[in-house]
């Protein structure tokens, strides 16, 4: 593709689609949004969506007519989190378009053994893993494999406790046996959401935001009194409604670089040519400030949505709002404007 020639940049229409066409319009970029058609009639409300590709069900992104449009529009897709819940990396890997990022990253993040292999390599700290559920003999909590937004999850504190919720998810068919559960260690401390970006043009990281996020109803159980919350056995659930800012204590910032610097480094030596673009830690900050990460994402996170207009740490870096949509627009551009495309797709 030519300097001077026009792109477009496309998404699925979902998880953090407004933030990303809306970055790449104020970079100067066409868009197109590819979108199931019960959204249609909220994303035709935004004027910054030059174009909506209206499809019956998601699977048809790998369709010959949305390859087509995809091609005659010169588009680049940008990855979210829907779209990594959505389809298998495989399906990810085959997609003939060009994907924003490094599209081999994304099997290690929906695989929990590669997921902790990169963890364990990037010298993070991560909460002990419980292989058997005879071992339980502290507060634990049990999660489905996959990003399931906290979806199912339960907290366990000995093999009674797990067995009771195993079967009520069994009995819910969300899984098939326990073996599809995964046990860890319960960190008590702050949950929190660090925001990165990571520029394959100029090999510099930096951290554009944090976040927290609002779960139902585990956020709200501190509004219900002890003793109610006793008499009716509330079994909490996790399931995120939205995100809330944080600003961290400045003495917590260089930590945060050097976990995000040692996972861009391991993630080249593991998964070449490394992370590219948005990725997010998230973990527990605990009562002496340490940071335990349970899980990373390798792309867009939807709390980067709280930041359409730039954060706290963006604002030091960039003398205009830059969210994380418009911090992939502008790489893109970089890009493009150098000849150095092939840096930030795969
Ligand atoms: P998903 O990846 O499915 O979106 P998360 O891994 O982000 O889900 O976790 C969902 C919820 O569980 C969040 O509130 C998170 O803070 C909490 N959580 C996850 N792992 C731990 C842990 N090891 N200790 C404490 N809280 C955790």
């Amino acid at each position: 593709m030519s300097q001077d020639e026009p792109m477009t940049i496309a998404t699925l229409g979902s998880h953090s689609a407004l933030q990303i066409l809306k970055g790449a319009k104020d970079e100067g970029f066409g868009t197109l949004l590819i979108c199931e058609e019960n959204r249609h009639s909220l994303y035709k409300r935004f004027r910054f969506i030059d174009e909506i590709l209206t499809i019956s069900h998601y699977d048809e992104l790998l369709d010959s007519r949305c390859k087509q449009r995809l091609d005659n529009t010169k588009s680049i897709i940008i990855p979210h989190g829907t779209m990594i819940a959505y389809f298998t990396y495989r399906d990810i890997e085959n997609i003939s378009v060009p994907i924003f990022g490094n599209r081999k990253i994304f099997q290690w993040e929906s695989d929990r053994n590669l997921k902790q292999k990169l963890m364990n390599a990037s010298q993070l700290i991560t909460p002990k893993l419980i292989q058997r559920k005879e071992d339980i003999d502290k507060l634990c909590i049990v999660k489905l494999h996959g990003a399931a937004g906290g979806r199912g999850y339960f907290l366990a504190w000995n093999k009674e406790s797990f067995e009771e919720n195993a079967t009520s998810l069994l009995n819910q068919r969300r899984i098939r046996s326990e073996d599809d559960l995964f046990i860890q260690e319960y960190v008590i401390g702050v949950p929190t959401y660090l925001q990165f970006f990571y520029s394959p043009l100029n090999r510099q990281i930096e951290f554009l935001g944090a976040d927290i996020r609002y779960e139902s109803d585990i956020d709200s159980i501190g509004r219900i009194p002890a003793k109610q919350q006793l008499s009716i056995s509330l079994q909490p659930s996790y399931n995120v409604i939205g995100n809330l800012p944080l600003v961290l204590r400045e003495s917590l910032l260089e930590g945060v670089y050097v976990m995000g610097e040692r996972f861009v480094k391991a993630s080249e030596d593991l998964v070449p040519p490394g992370m590219i673009g948005p990725f997010c830690l998230e973990g527990v900050y605990d009562k002496e400030g340490i940071f335990t990460t349970f899980e990373f994402s390798a792309r867009i996170v939807a709390g980067t949505n709280l930041y359409i207009n730039g954060s706290p740490y963006s604002e030091l870096i960039y003398d205009e709002p830059m969210s994380m949509g418009r911090r992939i627009a502008h790489e893109i551009r970089i890009a493009k404007e150098k000849g150095f495309l092939n840096q930030v797709f795969t």
